[in-house]
């Protein structure tokens, strides 16, 4: 022991930084620290992992552990199932305390905290989890959950212990490896993914705020903009090297400093998003179901199993025949990164022109953003697919968004480079071009390029038909009555920009 004080064990998880760590603050105040990353090989298996998460997770650990030696600590790394690693620590370190964050996660991490719970309990183990989201964990009043995201983002930021005294000199041996069990990208497919690690969201978040934001809610719908008026910040989020409430201060001091100046109205669109991130997570932590089944049981066995078929795999690859579906598909797949207009539209063609049930293509999705978020994303492929029961039914056009997004085609030419001679006229549907045509424009369709897999037209009417009878079901009715009452919450009234998403996205319904 360093002292008589117990040792104070900080299990970083989805919170990869050192600012606003209430943990690593409340556990440096009690006694010596051991910082504890575990590299969980049953959670990097999980359908929902992938190699881009990984990659920018390490990235992130690396810069942690720089900067906790710079406080005189170190990260320490290991390998093995959570209670088995704890189980060693015990041994080693005699009693200590556990600190972390809450985590609303995936199925696999919900069961494997109350694994850690049942465990610290045996063991006598204080456990001590600190919320980083406005997130109501058990109980929940929907008509106070406002104000609590209010007093939440309010909280003052704690500093970060400058000195962090740590009870075991040498390091352990594992080392922050490549998880060899997730299965290998192509050598060029996360080569644009956005690199992880606090100094770069610092970065990020500056340059949003100071130059790229001015413009977010004119440019946030159109993969042509968006890449650059969007913030970028999701995978911070997701991953915690930047705090929701870092962001939410930032953007609100920013807005302060503005007043009257031209920049209000996108960061006021802006901070209506932090809510979401939030208001979303809440969905999960209160119905963990909805990451693997229907909101609204009606919907069960509605559509078809997705695993396995043509269908899904032309979506995933971007070659269903709609070029400008395929060029969001193709520039996620190689960004790893999309803006929430596109990830809408890539959702609902699967699920209503594909008819394909949500689970594959979600987990598919999940896979290739960096910033995958269980909280954000189940609830939002469930929304997109119509499976709730108390979200609108949004059938994205997918001609309509290209030409209304992708006039020009020019996101269109840049990720479907067999299609860049195909003139202005025929690009956004170069299947109904004829044989004189196609060779006018460089392409073979059917050869270099599919023709579309459906008739979108024809499908979205057969997929809008066969929700509405489910809907009209009597059953159906209460049980969306019931859903409602659990998860439609009073929130602000919509702001301008917000309407204005939300009416072009009926448009095209
Ligand atoms: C099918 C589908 C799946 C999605 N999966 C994820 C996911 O796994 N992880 C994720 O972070 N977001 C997800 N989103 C929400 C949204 O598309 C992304 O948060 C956003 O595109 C991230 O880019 P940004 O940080 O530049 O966003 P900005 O527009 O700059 O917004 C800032 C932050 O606000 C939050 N936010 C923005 N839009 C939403 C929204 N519609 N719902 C909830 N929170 C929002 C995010 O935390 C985001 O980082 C999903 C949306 C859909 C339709």
């Amino acid at each position: 022991m360093l002292e008589d004080r117990p040792y104070q064990v900080v299990w970083f998880k989805r919170d990869l930084r050192l600012a606003d760590h209430r943990p690593l603050v409340e556990a440096t105040a009690l006694g010596p620290v051991v910082p504890l990353y575990v590299l969980e090989p049953a959670l990097w298996r999980q359908p929902d992992a992938s190699q881009r998460h990984w990659r920018f997770v390490r990235e992130s650990l690396l810069e942690l552990d720089g900067a906790l030696r710079r406080r005189g600590s170190a990260l320490w790394v290991a390998r093995g199932e959570i209670t088995t690693v704890l189980e060693r620590l015990l041994a080693r370190l005699g009693r200590f305390s556990l600190h972390s964050h809450q985590e609303t996660g995936n199925a696999w991490s919900f069961a494997r905290d109350r694994a850690v719970a049942d465990w610290a309990r045996e063991r006598g183990v204080d456990w001590r989890e600190h919320p980083q989201q406005a997130v109501i964990r058990g109980r929940l009043d929907r008509d106070r959950w406002d104000a609590h995201w209010r007093a939440f983002m309010s909280e003052p930021i704690p500093e970060p212990p400058s000195r962090i005294r740590s009870p075991l000199p040498e390091r352990p041996a594992e080392a922050l490896l490549p998880v060899e069990w997730l299965e290998p990208l192509e050598p060029d497919e996360h080569r644009f993914c956005q690199p992880g690690g606090r100094r770069r969201a610092e970065g990020v978040l500056a340059g949003f705020i100071d130059r790229r934001g001015r413009r977010y809610h004119r440019e946030m719908s159109s993969p042509n903009t968006a890449y650059r008026a969007c913030s970028r910040l999701s995978p911070h989020l997701a991953w915690g090297t930047l705090s929701i409430r870092e962001v939410v201060l930032a953007t609100r001091e920013a807005r302060a400093r503005d007043r009257g100046g031209g920049r209000d109205r996108a960061l006021g669109a802006f901070e209506s998003r932090l809510h979401w991130h939030c208001h979303f997570i809440q969905k999960l932590e209160s119905e963990p179901r909805i990451e693997t089944r229907n909101l609204q049981r009606a919907c069960d066995g509605l559509r078809d199993g997705a695993a396995g078929t043509e269908r899904l795999w032309a979506w995933q690859a971007g070659r269903t025949g709609f070029p400008f579906v395929d060029a969001c598909m193709r520039a996620l797949r190689y960004t790893g990164w999309i803006n929430f207009r596109m990830r809408s539209m890539l959702m609902a063609f699967a699920s209503y022109h594909l008819w394909l049930d949500w689970r594959e293509p979600g987990l598919h999705l999940a896979r290739c953003f960096t910033d995958y978020e269980p909280g954000i994303h189940w609830p939002q492929v469930q929304m997109q697919s119509g499976t709730t029961g108390i979200n609108a039914m949004r059938i994205y056009n997918p001609v309509k968004q290209s030409l209304e997004q992708d006039p020009h085609g020019r996101f269109i030419r840049r990720w479907v480079p067999e299609l860049r001679r195909v003139p202005d006229s025929w690009i956004h549907a170069p299947g109904a071009m004829t044989p004189r045509q196609q060779a006018h424009g460089g392409v073979r369709i059917g050869v270099d390029y599919p023709p579309p897999l459906v008739d979108h037209e024809a499908a979205a009417r057969e997929a809008r038909e066969k929700l509405r009878a489910v809907r009209r079901d009597g059953g159906a009715r209460d049980e969306a009555r019931a859903i409602h009452r659990r998860h439609g919450s009073r929130r602000r009234r919509p702001r301008r920009s917000d309407r204005a998403e939300s009416r072009q996205g009926r448009l095209f319904e």
